[in-house]
């Protein structure tokens, strides 16, 4: 994700941001943290000189502008701005800890959690850790502030800041981790999930299985009805896979007509079961559009390949096997499952 050299300079960045931003009444939102961090980090001239501008013109950084600075210079970025946020919440949940710590406060349990919190942090912990640790901070400082009313002033809008960028943060991680046609999850999120995977792996020697599923004679399908019925049944497709799946499994678009399934605990022989069920699913139902007038759209099918996830396997050659069983699976005639 990124490095001590790398966290330094976010650091340093943070300690200009945050006084810039409070001159100039700005709210410190991921949005415009991702520009005040820009503006600091020099790394684009153009947002540089129209901020620049606005300050030697006494503009007043209404939502407004602030809207539009974002729209025209970040928007594009959002990994990018993802990142940032994630490393000012993580710089954010530090100085909360470190306060506190400074205050003294703290019983002996609450420091011993506190040092916990630490440790994790200190393990380049993913967004959802990230959130799950300023939610056990928040509720930590909640117990604090309890004990003792005079602190609140600053733990409290230290701790506000903290659950505004979180909530923020969810939102605009939902956004870049979710596929828009389909409502599933995206390559992206796929490729967190599945990097989290190998190191279960590696840890607890826990197995996890991959599916890749390939819509057939899709082009044929679009040529014969057209792209905006296709894209119905892309959406037909998502909700069969979603439907027969259970809730820690993950089920996303990789890519146009292609799908994956990620199965955590799954041996082989339990995921080709499920790639069973779903290419039956998705095969046995009849598919018509219209209500009064029926246009049938006939069967949709899908070809399944198959891997499980080995000693010596990455996140590539785990997909690598599951991609050459589909290409089976298509050679075999389509519409079956194949697996490694
Ligand atoms: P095969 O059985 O070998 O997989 O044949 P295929 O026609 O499905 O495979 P091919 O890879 O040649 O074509 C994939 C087609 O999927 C091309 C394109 O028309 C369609 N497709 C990809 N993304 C979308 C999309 O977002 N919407 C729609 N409607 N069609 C898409
Ligand atoms: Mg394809
Ligand atoms: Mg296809």
């Amino acid at each position: 994700m990124h490095n001590n050299q790398n966290l330094e300079q976010t650091s340093q960045i943070l300690h200009l941001a945050l006084p810039k931003m409070a001159e100039l009444a700005i709210p410190v939102t991921p949005e415009n943290y991702a520009i005040w961090y820009d503006y600091f980090a020099e790394t684009n001239l153009n947002l540089k000189r129209a901020i620049d501008g606005l300050i030697a013109n006494d503009v007043k950084f209404t939502p407004e502008v602030n809207l539009g600075l974002y729209n025209r210079f970040i928007e594009e970025h959002s990994p990018e701005i993802i990142e940032n946020v994630q490393i000012e919440t993580q710089i954010l949940i530090n100085s909360l800890v470190n306060k506190i710590e400074q205050l003294g406060q703290g019983t002996e349990s609450f420091s011993a959690n506190l040092s916990g919190y630490g440790t994790q942090l200190q393990a380049k912990p993913s967004s959802d850790e990230l959130n799950l640790i300023a939610l056990s901070i928040a509720a930590e400082v909640e117990q604090v502030i309890a004990k003792n009313r005079e602190m609140t002033s600053s733990l409290v809008s230290l701790s506000d800041e903290i659950a505004n960028l979180k909530s923020e943060m969810d939102n605009l991680s939902k956004v870049a981790m979710t596929d828009e046609l389909t409502s599933l999850k995206n390559r992206r999120a796929y490729e967190l999930f599945a990097a989290e995977q190998m190191t279960k792996f590696t840890d607890t020697q826990t197995v996890c299985s991959l599916l890749m599923i390939d819509i057939d004679h899709f082009k044929l399908f679009n040529d014969t009805f057209g792209h905006l019925i296709g894209d119905k049944v892309l959406a037909y497709v998502a909700l069969a896979m979603k439907n027969t799946v259970k809730g820690d499994d993950l089920v996303a678009r990789y890519g146009g007509e292609e799908f994956v399934v990620m199965l955590p605990n799954a041996k082989l022989h339990d995921a080709v079961n499920v790639a069973e069920k779903i290419r039956e699913r998705i095969s046995l139902k009849k598919l018509s559009i219209g209500k009064e007038k029926k246009q049938s759209l006939g069967h949709i099918t899908v070809s399944i390949g198959v891997a499980t996830l080995q000693t010596g396997d990455d996140a590539e050659t785990l997909m690598a096997r599951a991609d050459e069983q589909l290409y089976k699976a298509k050679n075999a005639g389509r519409n079956c499952v194949k697996y490694a």
